[in-house]
């Protein structure tokens, strides 16, 4: 038995890690590409207006703090499956999905991993490799043995399709695959429509049950492009795994909300499935947090927060996409012109090919943050910044 004399201190993620020395750096031009956040041209966590607007009227209100469902809040249910499934999705309107409101993408990943090793005897988990180290970390502690499938081809700064099929084949029946569904973390690099299909193919193959997992709906082309994974599932009849988060989308990192949903053969299946989701929320932590809750429901439930809202969300996956121009214009001024794969990629994260030594040398030098995998969160970058990014990569690249 071990002993608290044994309890080794836990150093925490390397990503806050590197936030830590970014704050700690005094030099006057610094720029943190090292953590997943979006922000604004000014470098500012924005909030967008309709979410401001919904909290005002909330307090307005004054909402009561009882308690929610273990599900979630009620109103919650519906407007997560519209925006995850789509308005007119069939699989919504004949009841088969089984929706609980999660804390963040991370809660729903959790809820997922506990309701498959508990009722189903999952034991292994496929992630990409590489994946969000999160991943393996949720699983792995929900008793899962945690096996890569191929994912990124760094000679040719793309997925290598054939391998990744080829592994999630070779699955045992029963694992599970957790799949990006879109903006790949740490990667960029997603599938198309056509590769979605045949991943969709290769799940079904092996017998095993897909998780997608759907952080940055909204980041890549659009909330309903992005859902091309979800609904080449939906087509494809078997049952899967989603977990969506309104983290980014909406920027409600610190309140916790997200949703799970389990797509079922039938409405009987899907209310029994529902049940024993509840079941693993009230073990986990009795029920969720309501007031992310509250502010989703009203802003998707009024037309014109709604509209406000998803006109910022375009501005946001507008502005990711210029500065990654910007990035690729800047370097191409600089002389280096062999990274225009950043183009190619989606989301806020970008692997940039560098070194481990040359992302040291881009944070001990230029007092630029990223990580030593090579991972860059370009939603870091603005006008003001991108210029000493541009020298910082081409100088630790000649
Ligand atoms: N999945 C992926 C791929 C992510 O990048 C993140 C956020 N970094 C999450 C899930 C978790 O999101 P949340 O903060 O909503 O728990």
């Amino acid at each position: 038995m071990a002993t608290f004399d044994d309890v080794e201190f836990y150093p925490g993620d390397p990503i806050f890690g590197l936030t830590d020395m970014f704050n700690a750096d005094d030099r006057e031009q610094k720029v943190n590409l090292g953590v997943g956040i979006y922000l604004d041209e000014m470098g500012r966590l924005p909030l967008p207006q309709a979410v401001g607007v919904a909290e005002k009227r909330l307090a307005e209100q004054g909402a009561s703090h009882n308690y929610i469902p273990m599900g979630g809040l009620p109103s919650f249910i519906p407007a997560d499956q519209e925006l995850v499934f789509g308005a007119d999705a069939a699989v919504v309107a004949e009841g088969r999905i089984a929706t609980v409101q999660t804390l963040g993408g991370s809660g729903a990943l959790k809820e997922a991993a506990d309701f498959l090793h508990v009722l189903m005897d999952a034991n292994v988990v496929a992630l990409s490799d590489p994946s969000w180290a999160n991943h393996a970390a949720i699983f792995g502690g929900a008793g899962y043995d945690v096996v890569r499938y191929r994912y990124y081809d760094a000679a040719n700064h793309r997925v290598d399709v054939d391998g990744m099929l080829a592994d999630i084949r070779a699955l045992q029946p029963g694992a599970v695959v957790v799949l990006h569904a879109c903006c790949h973390n740490p990667t960029g690099y997603d599938l198309d429509a056509e590769q979605w299909v045949r991943v969709t193919e290769a799940v079904e193959q092996a017998g095993a049950i897909a998780f997608l997992d759907m952080a940055y709906q909204g980041f890549s082309r659009g909330l309903d492009e992005d859902r091309v994974a979800v609904d080449t599932f939906v087509a494809s009849g078997q049952r899967f795994f989603v977990g969506n988060s309104f983290s980014k989308n909406f920027g409600l990192y610190g309140e916790r909300i997200g949703g799970l949903s389990l797509v079922c053969r039938d409405a009987d299946e899907a209310r029994r499935v529902s049940s024993q989701l509840c079941k693993v929320v009230r073990a986990n932590y009795s029920c969720p947090p309501a007031h992310g809750a509250q502010i989703v429901t009203t802003v998707l439930a009024d037309a014109e927060l709604r509209a406000s809202w998803e006109a910022e969300l375009a501005a946001m996956r507008d502005r990711i996409r210029a500065v990654r121009e910007a990035l690729t214009a800047g370097l191409h001024e600089a002389g280096v012109t062999d990274m225009d794969f950043v183009l190619d990629q989606n989301g806020m994260f970008s692997y940039s090919g560098l070194s481990a030594e040359q992302m040291q040398r881009l944070r001990t030098e230029h007092a630029v943050y990223g990580t030593d995998e090579g991972r860059i969160c370009v939603a870091g970058l603005n006008e003001g910044n991108v210029g000493h990014v541009v020298k910082a990569i081409a100088a630790v690249v000649s």
